[in-house]
């Protein structure tokens, strides 16, 4: 993830927990071997630290801060751990709001929580964020135009299952989106995937959670990712591969 490494990635996971797997390490040494540029997402600021630690002798594999929507329940108040620890890193991720059935009791509380993170956020201003939108694009949106000034930070919608409508409102207000396997397979979030433009396409595994028949997928798993949008898009997957690189670059950027 680092654009003045020496070894160049061939793939990207721009959202994993690699911190939910029982070989941590084992795993960021395949990122490594394998050149898949991963993003370690984290669910809670006392997470980042250790994740942190394992990737910094990592080319390949970086530590996002994270507060999970889902955990705001029992963790609103390590905002304040956050806070502190967003100087030390350019990742970000994974926050975000979920108005599931079974987070909606904490939705006030989420956007309250998701409102502090974007404005820590824009006041240091270059982070890159991976955000989680479960039945909450919109509101997901108006947050990000109302905290975030207009340059500066760049966001990743991952795992958007979104309306027409809000997919559009994403795209012009500059969001890349991460792709992952499970999102392929449902033929209505396919079918909008499909829509979205191409130099907005980044790929990710959301392993552990993204199984292949029970097996928790692995960073280098984003292979069959590409090669399913490279058929979407009627193209070679070499091709696909290039588009998902060069837009990791232009976001890193
Ligand atoms: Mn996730």
């Amino acid at each position: 993830m680092n654009p003045e490494a020496k070894v160049r990635p061939s793939w990207v996971d721009f959202h994993c927990h690699l911190d939910l797997y029982p070989d941590h390490a084992d795993i960021i040494e395949e990122c490594d071997r394998e050149k898949v540029a991963t993003l370690a997402v984290t669910t809670t600021p006392k997470a980042w630290q250790r994740n942190h630690q394992l990737a910094s002798g990592s080319q390949m594999v970086r530590a996002g801060l994270g507060l999970h929507p889902q955990l705001i329940c029992e963790r609103a108040s390590e905002i304040a751990l956050f806070e502190k620890l967003l100087e030390n890193t350019r990742y970000v991720g994974e926050v975000g709001l979920d108005a599931g059935p079974r987070h909606y009791r904490s939705f006030e509380e989420q956007e309250r929580i998701f409102a502090r993170i974007l404005r820590a956020c824009d006041e240091q201003g270059s982070k890159i964020l991976t955000i989680h939108s479960i039945r909450a694009a919109s509101k997901v949106l108006d947050h990000l135009e109302q905290h975030l000034s207009p340059t500066g930070v760049k966001c990743v919608l991952h795992w958007f299952t979104g309306t027409n409508a809000e997919a559009k409102r994403a795209i012009e207000y500059g969001c890349y989106f991460s792709i992952n396997s499970e999102m392929l397979r449902n033929p209505k979030h396919r079918a909008l995937v499909a829509k979205l433009p191409l130099d907005r396409l980044l790929t990710e595994t959301d392993g552990p959670f993204v199984k292949n028949n029970a097996r928790p997928l692995r960073p280098k798993d984003v292979q069959a990712t590409v090669t399913e949008l490279a058929d979407i898009h009627s193209m070679p997957s070499a091709q696909m591969a290039k588009y998902v690189l060069e837009n990791l670059r232009s976001l890193l950027i």
